[in-house]
């Protein structure tokens, strides 16, 4: 398609605030597009397989625990850096699933969601001009956070589909300034898990430039066909350099709750608890409650967790595959990352807000996950943390939309690859906006 779609261009508003009071800082980045798609995505009535969450409760047990501390009491500041219950379930936690040998009392800081303790993390290790290796593409929210913290960011391109860390461009984004390597694993939007091996590389590249990883292990539950996820903190060396973020949100439905951690060196989590006290001064306290109570859940929670998630994978990745987005299964995550260049569209934007417009499902366009947006221009990603009935929902809109051959074929034009309207798919109205 050579026009763009005029509302995708009216969607985005522009990136800087037009008022000088502004920091330069936070004019350099915009709001986070996966929010914003969701917001979108309720302009339009859409299914929103944008952002990230289930649209499901936590279990029972948890939500009662929440009740029960705002019942008797949960209702005022913690210890800065979490209760000494949570802090003992997490470090229980991390050494009967991660092998991270904990102590509650010097290296667990308990945080408003994996989001701050991220942000804690940087701004405790990061000064300006020091540089931040991260591969991409990576999670939007790191981005903002290294420019927060002063630091630029040195991308380390993975190729789709298969997504593997290539050593020697891992190598040549080192230097002598790199303070940091953000490692996310399960990975957020790929559906990686990093192997052995591409962790053994990350634990030696970090050694020899005596830098610090930040892992991201929020998804570790979420592992498909029999996979295991690997703390980098296990790696030789690596327990004294690495600071491993996790949190409740994914694990157990709570995205809403805002209570994450990091596990960190004593220097490091001393560091961070100063950080998170002036961002936060701490979680809050009756769902810190019922993320102590979340962590304690016996070992069938996580095994029907993975089976649940990899049931609604298997199901929603054929469909989409069937209606000619090219995509490989996740290998774990609840997101599958798609390649889009066989649709006639300009761009992911484009094909995002038609998607939203004319199929009524909402999905996040690929550029927000790279440092240079038109590295990722080509892809979209979709979420399948969804209800049957939503994912039912969404499969019957998506047979709305039809790959380009098909369309090409049958009318020899286009509107962009999908019929208008809502319920089944039905007779292609052009509107002049997909033609490539
Ligand atoms: N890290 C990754 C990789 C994510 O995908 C997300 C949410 O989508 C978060 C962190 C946010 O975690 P939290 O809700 O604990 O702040």
């Amino acid at each position: 398609m050579k026009t763009p779609n005029p509302r995708a261009r009216t969607a985005r508003r522009p990136l800087s605030i037009p008022d000088p009071r502004v920091s330069e800082r936070v004019q350099r980045f915009p709001e986070s597009v996966i929010r914003e798609m969701t917001r979108i995505a309720a302009l339009h009535d859409a299914v929103n397989l944008a952002q990230g969450f289930p649209d499901f409760d936590p279990p029972e047990e948890i939500r009662a625990a929440a009740l029960g501390s705002i019942r008797s009491g949960g209702n005022q500041y913690t210890v800065t850096w979490g209760t000494p219950g949570l802090r003992e379930a997490i470090a229980r936690k991390a050494r009967r699933f991660n092998h991270i040998d904990a102590d509650p009392e010097k290296n667990v800081v308990v945080t408003c969601g994996a989001t701050e303790a991220m942000m804690a993390a940087m701004l405790s290790l990061v000064d300006p001009g020091d540089e931040v290796v991260v591969p991409e593409p990576f999670y939007e929210n790191y981005g903002p956070d290294a420019i927060v913290s002063g630091a630029r960011v040195r991308a380390v391109p993975l190729e789709g589909p298969d997504w593997r860390l290539d050593e020697e461009r891992l190598k040549a984004a080192f230097s002598p300034k790199t303070k940091v390597v953000v490692v996310n694993t399960p990975n957020n939007p790929t559906g990686r898990v990093f192997s052995r091996a591409e962790l053994g590389l990350l634990a030696d590249l970090c050694a020899d430039s005596d830098a610090v990883a930040i892992t991201d292990e929020i998804y570790e539950h979420i592992v498909y066909d029999d996979r295991t996820h690997l703390s980098l903190a296990t790696l030789p060396g690596m327990a004294d350099r690495t600071i491993t973020i996790n949190g409740i949100s994914k694990t157990y439905s709570a995205t809403g709750w805002r209570v994450g951690w990091a596990i960190a060196p004593a220097t490091l989590a001393t560091a961070m608890r100063r950080a998170h006290d002036f961002l936060t001064v701490c979680a809050p306290h009756a769902f810190q409650v019922a993320a102590e109570a979340a962590l304690g859940l016996p070992d069938r929670y996580y095994a029907d967790l993975a089976r649940t998630y990899q049931r609604k994978r298997d199901r929603f990745v054929a469909e989409l595959q069937r209606r000619g987005f090219e995509c490989a299964p996740p290998e774990g995550t609840y997101y599958v990352m798609t390649d889009i260049s066989r649709f006639p569209f300009e761009d992911d934007w484009s094909f995002a807000m038609a998607l939203i417009e004319r199929a009524g499902i909402a999905c996040v366009p690929g550029s927000s996950f790279f440092a240079r947006p038109q590295d990722g221009r080509k892809y979209v990603r979709f979420v399948f943390a969804k209800t049957d009935e939503t994912l039912n929902e969404a499969i019957v809109r998506l047979s709305r939309v039809e790959d380009r051959m098909h369309a090409d074929q049958t009318s020899g034009m286009s509107n962009g690859g999908m019929t208008a309207g809502r319920g089944k798919a039905s007779s292609r109205r052009g509107r002049g906006s997909g033609r490539r």
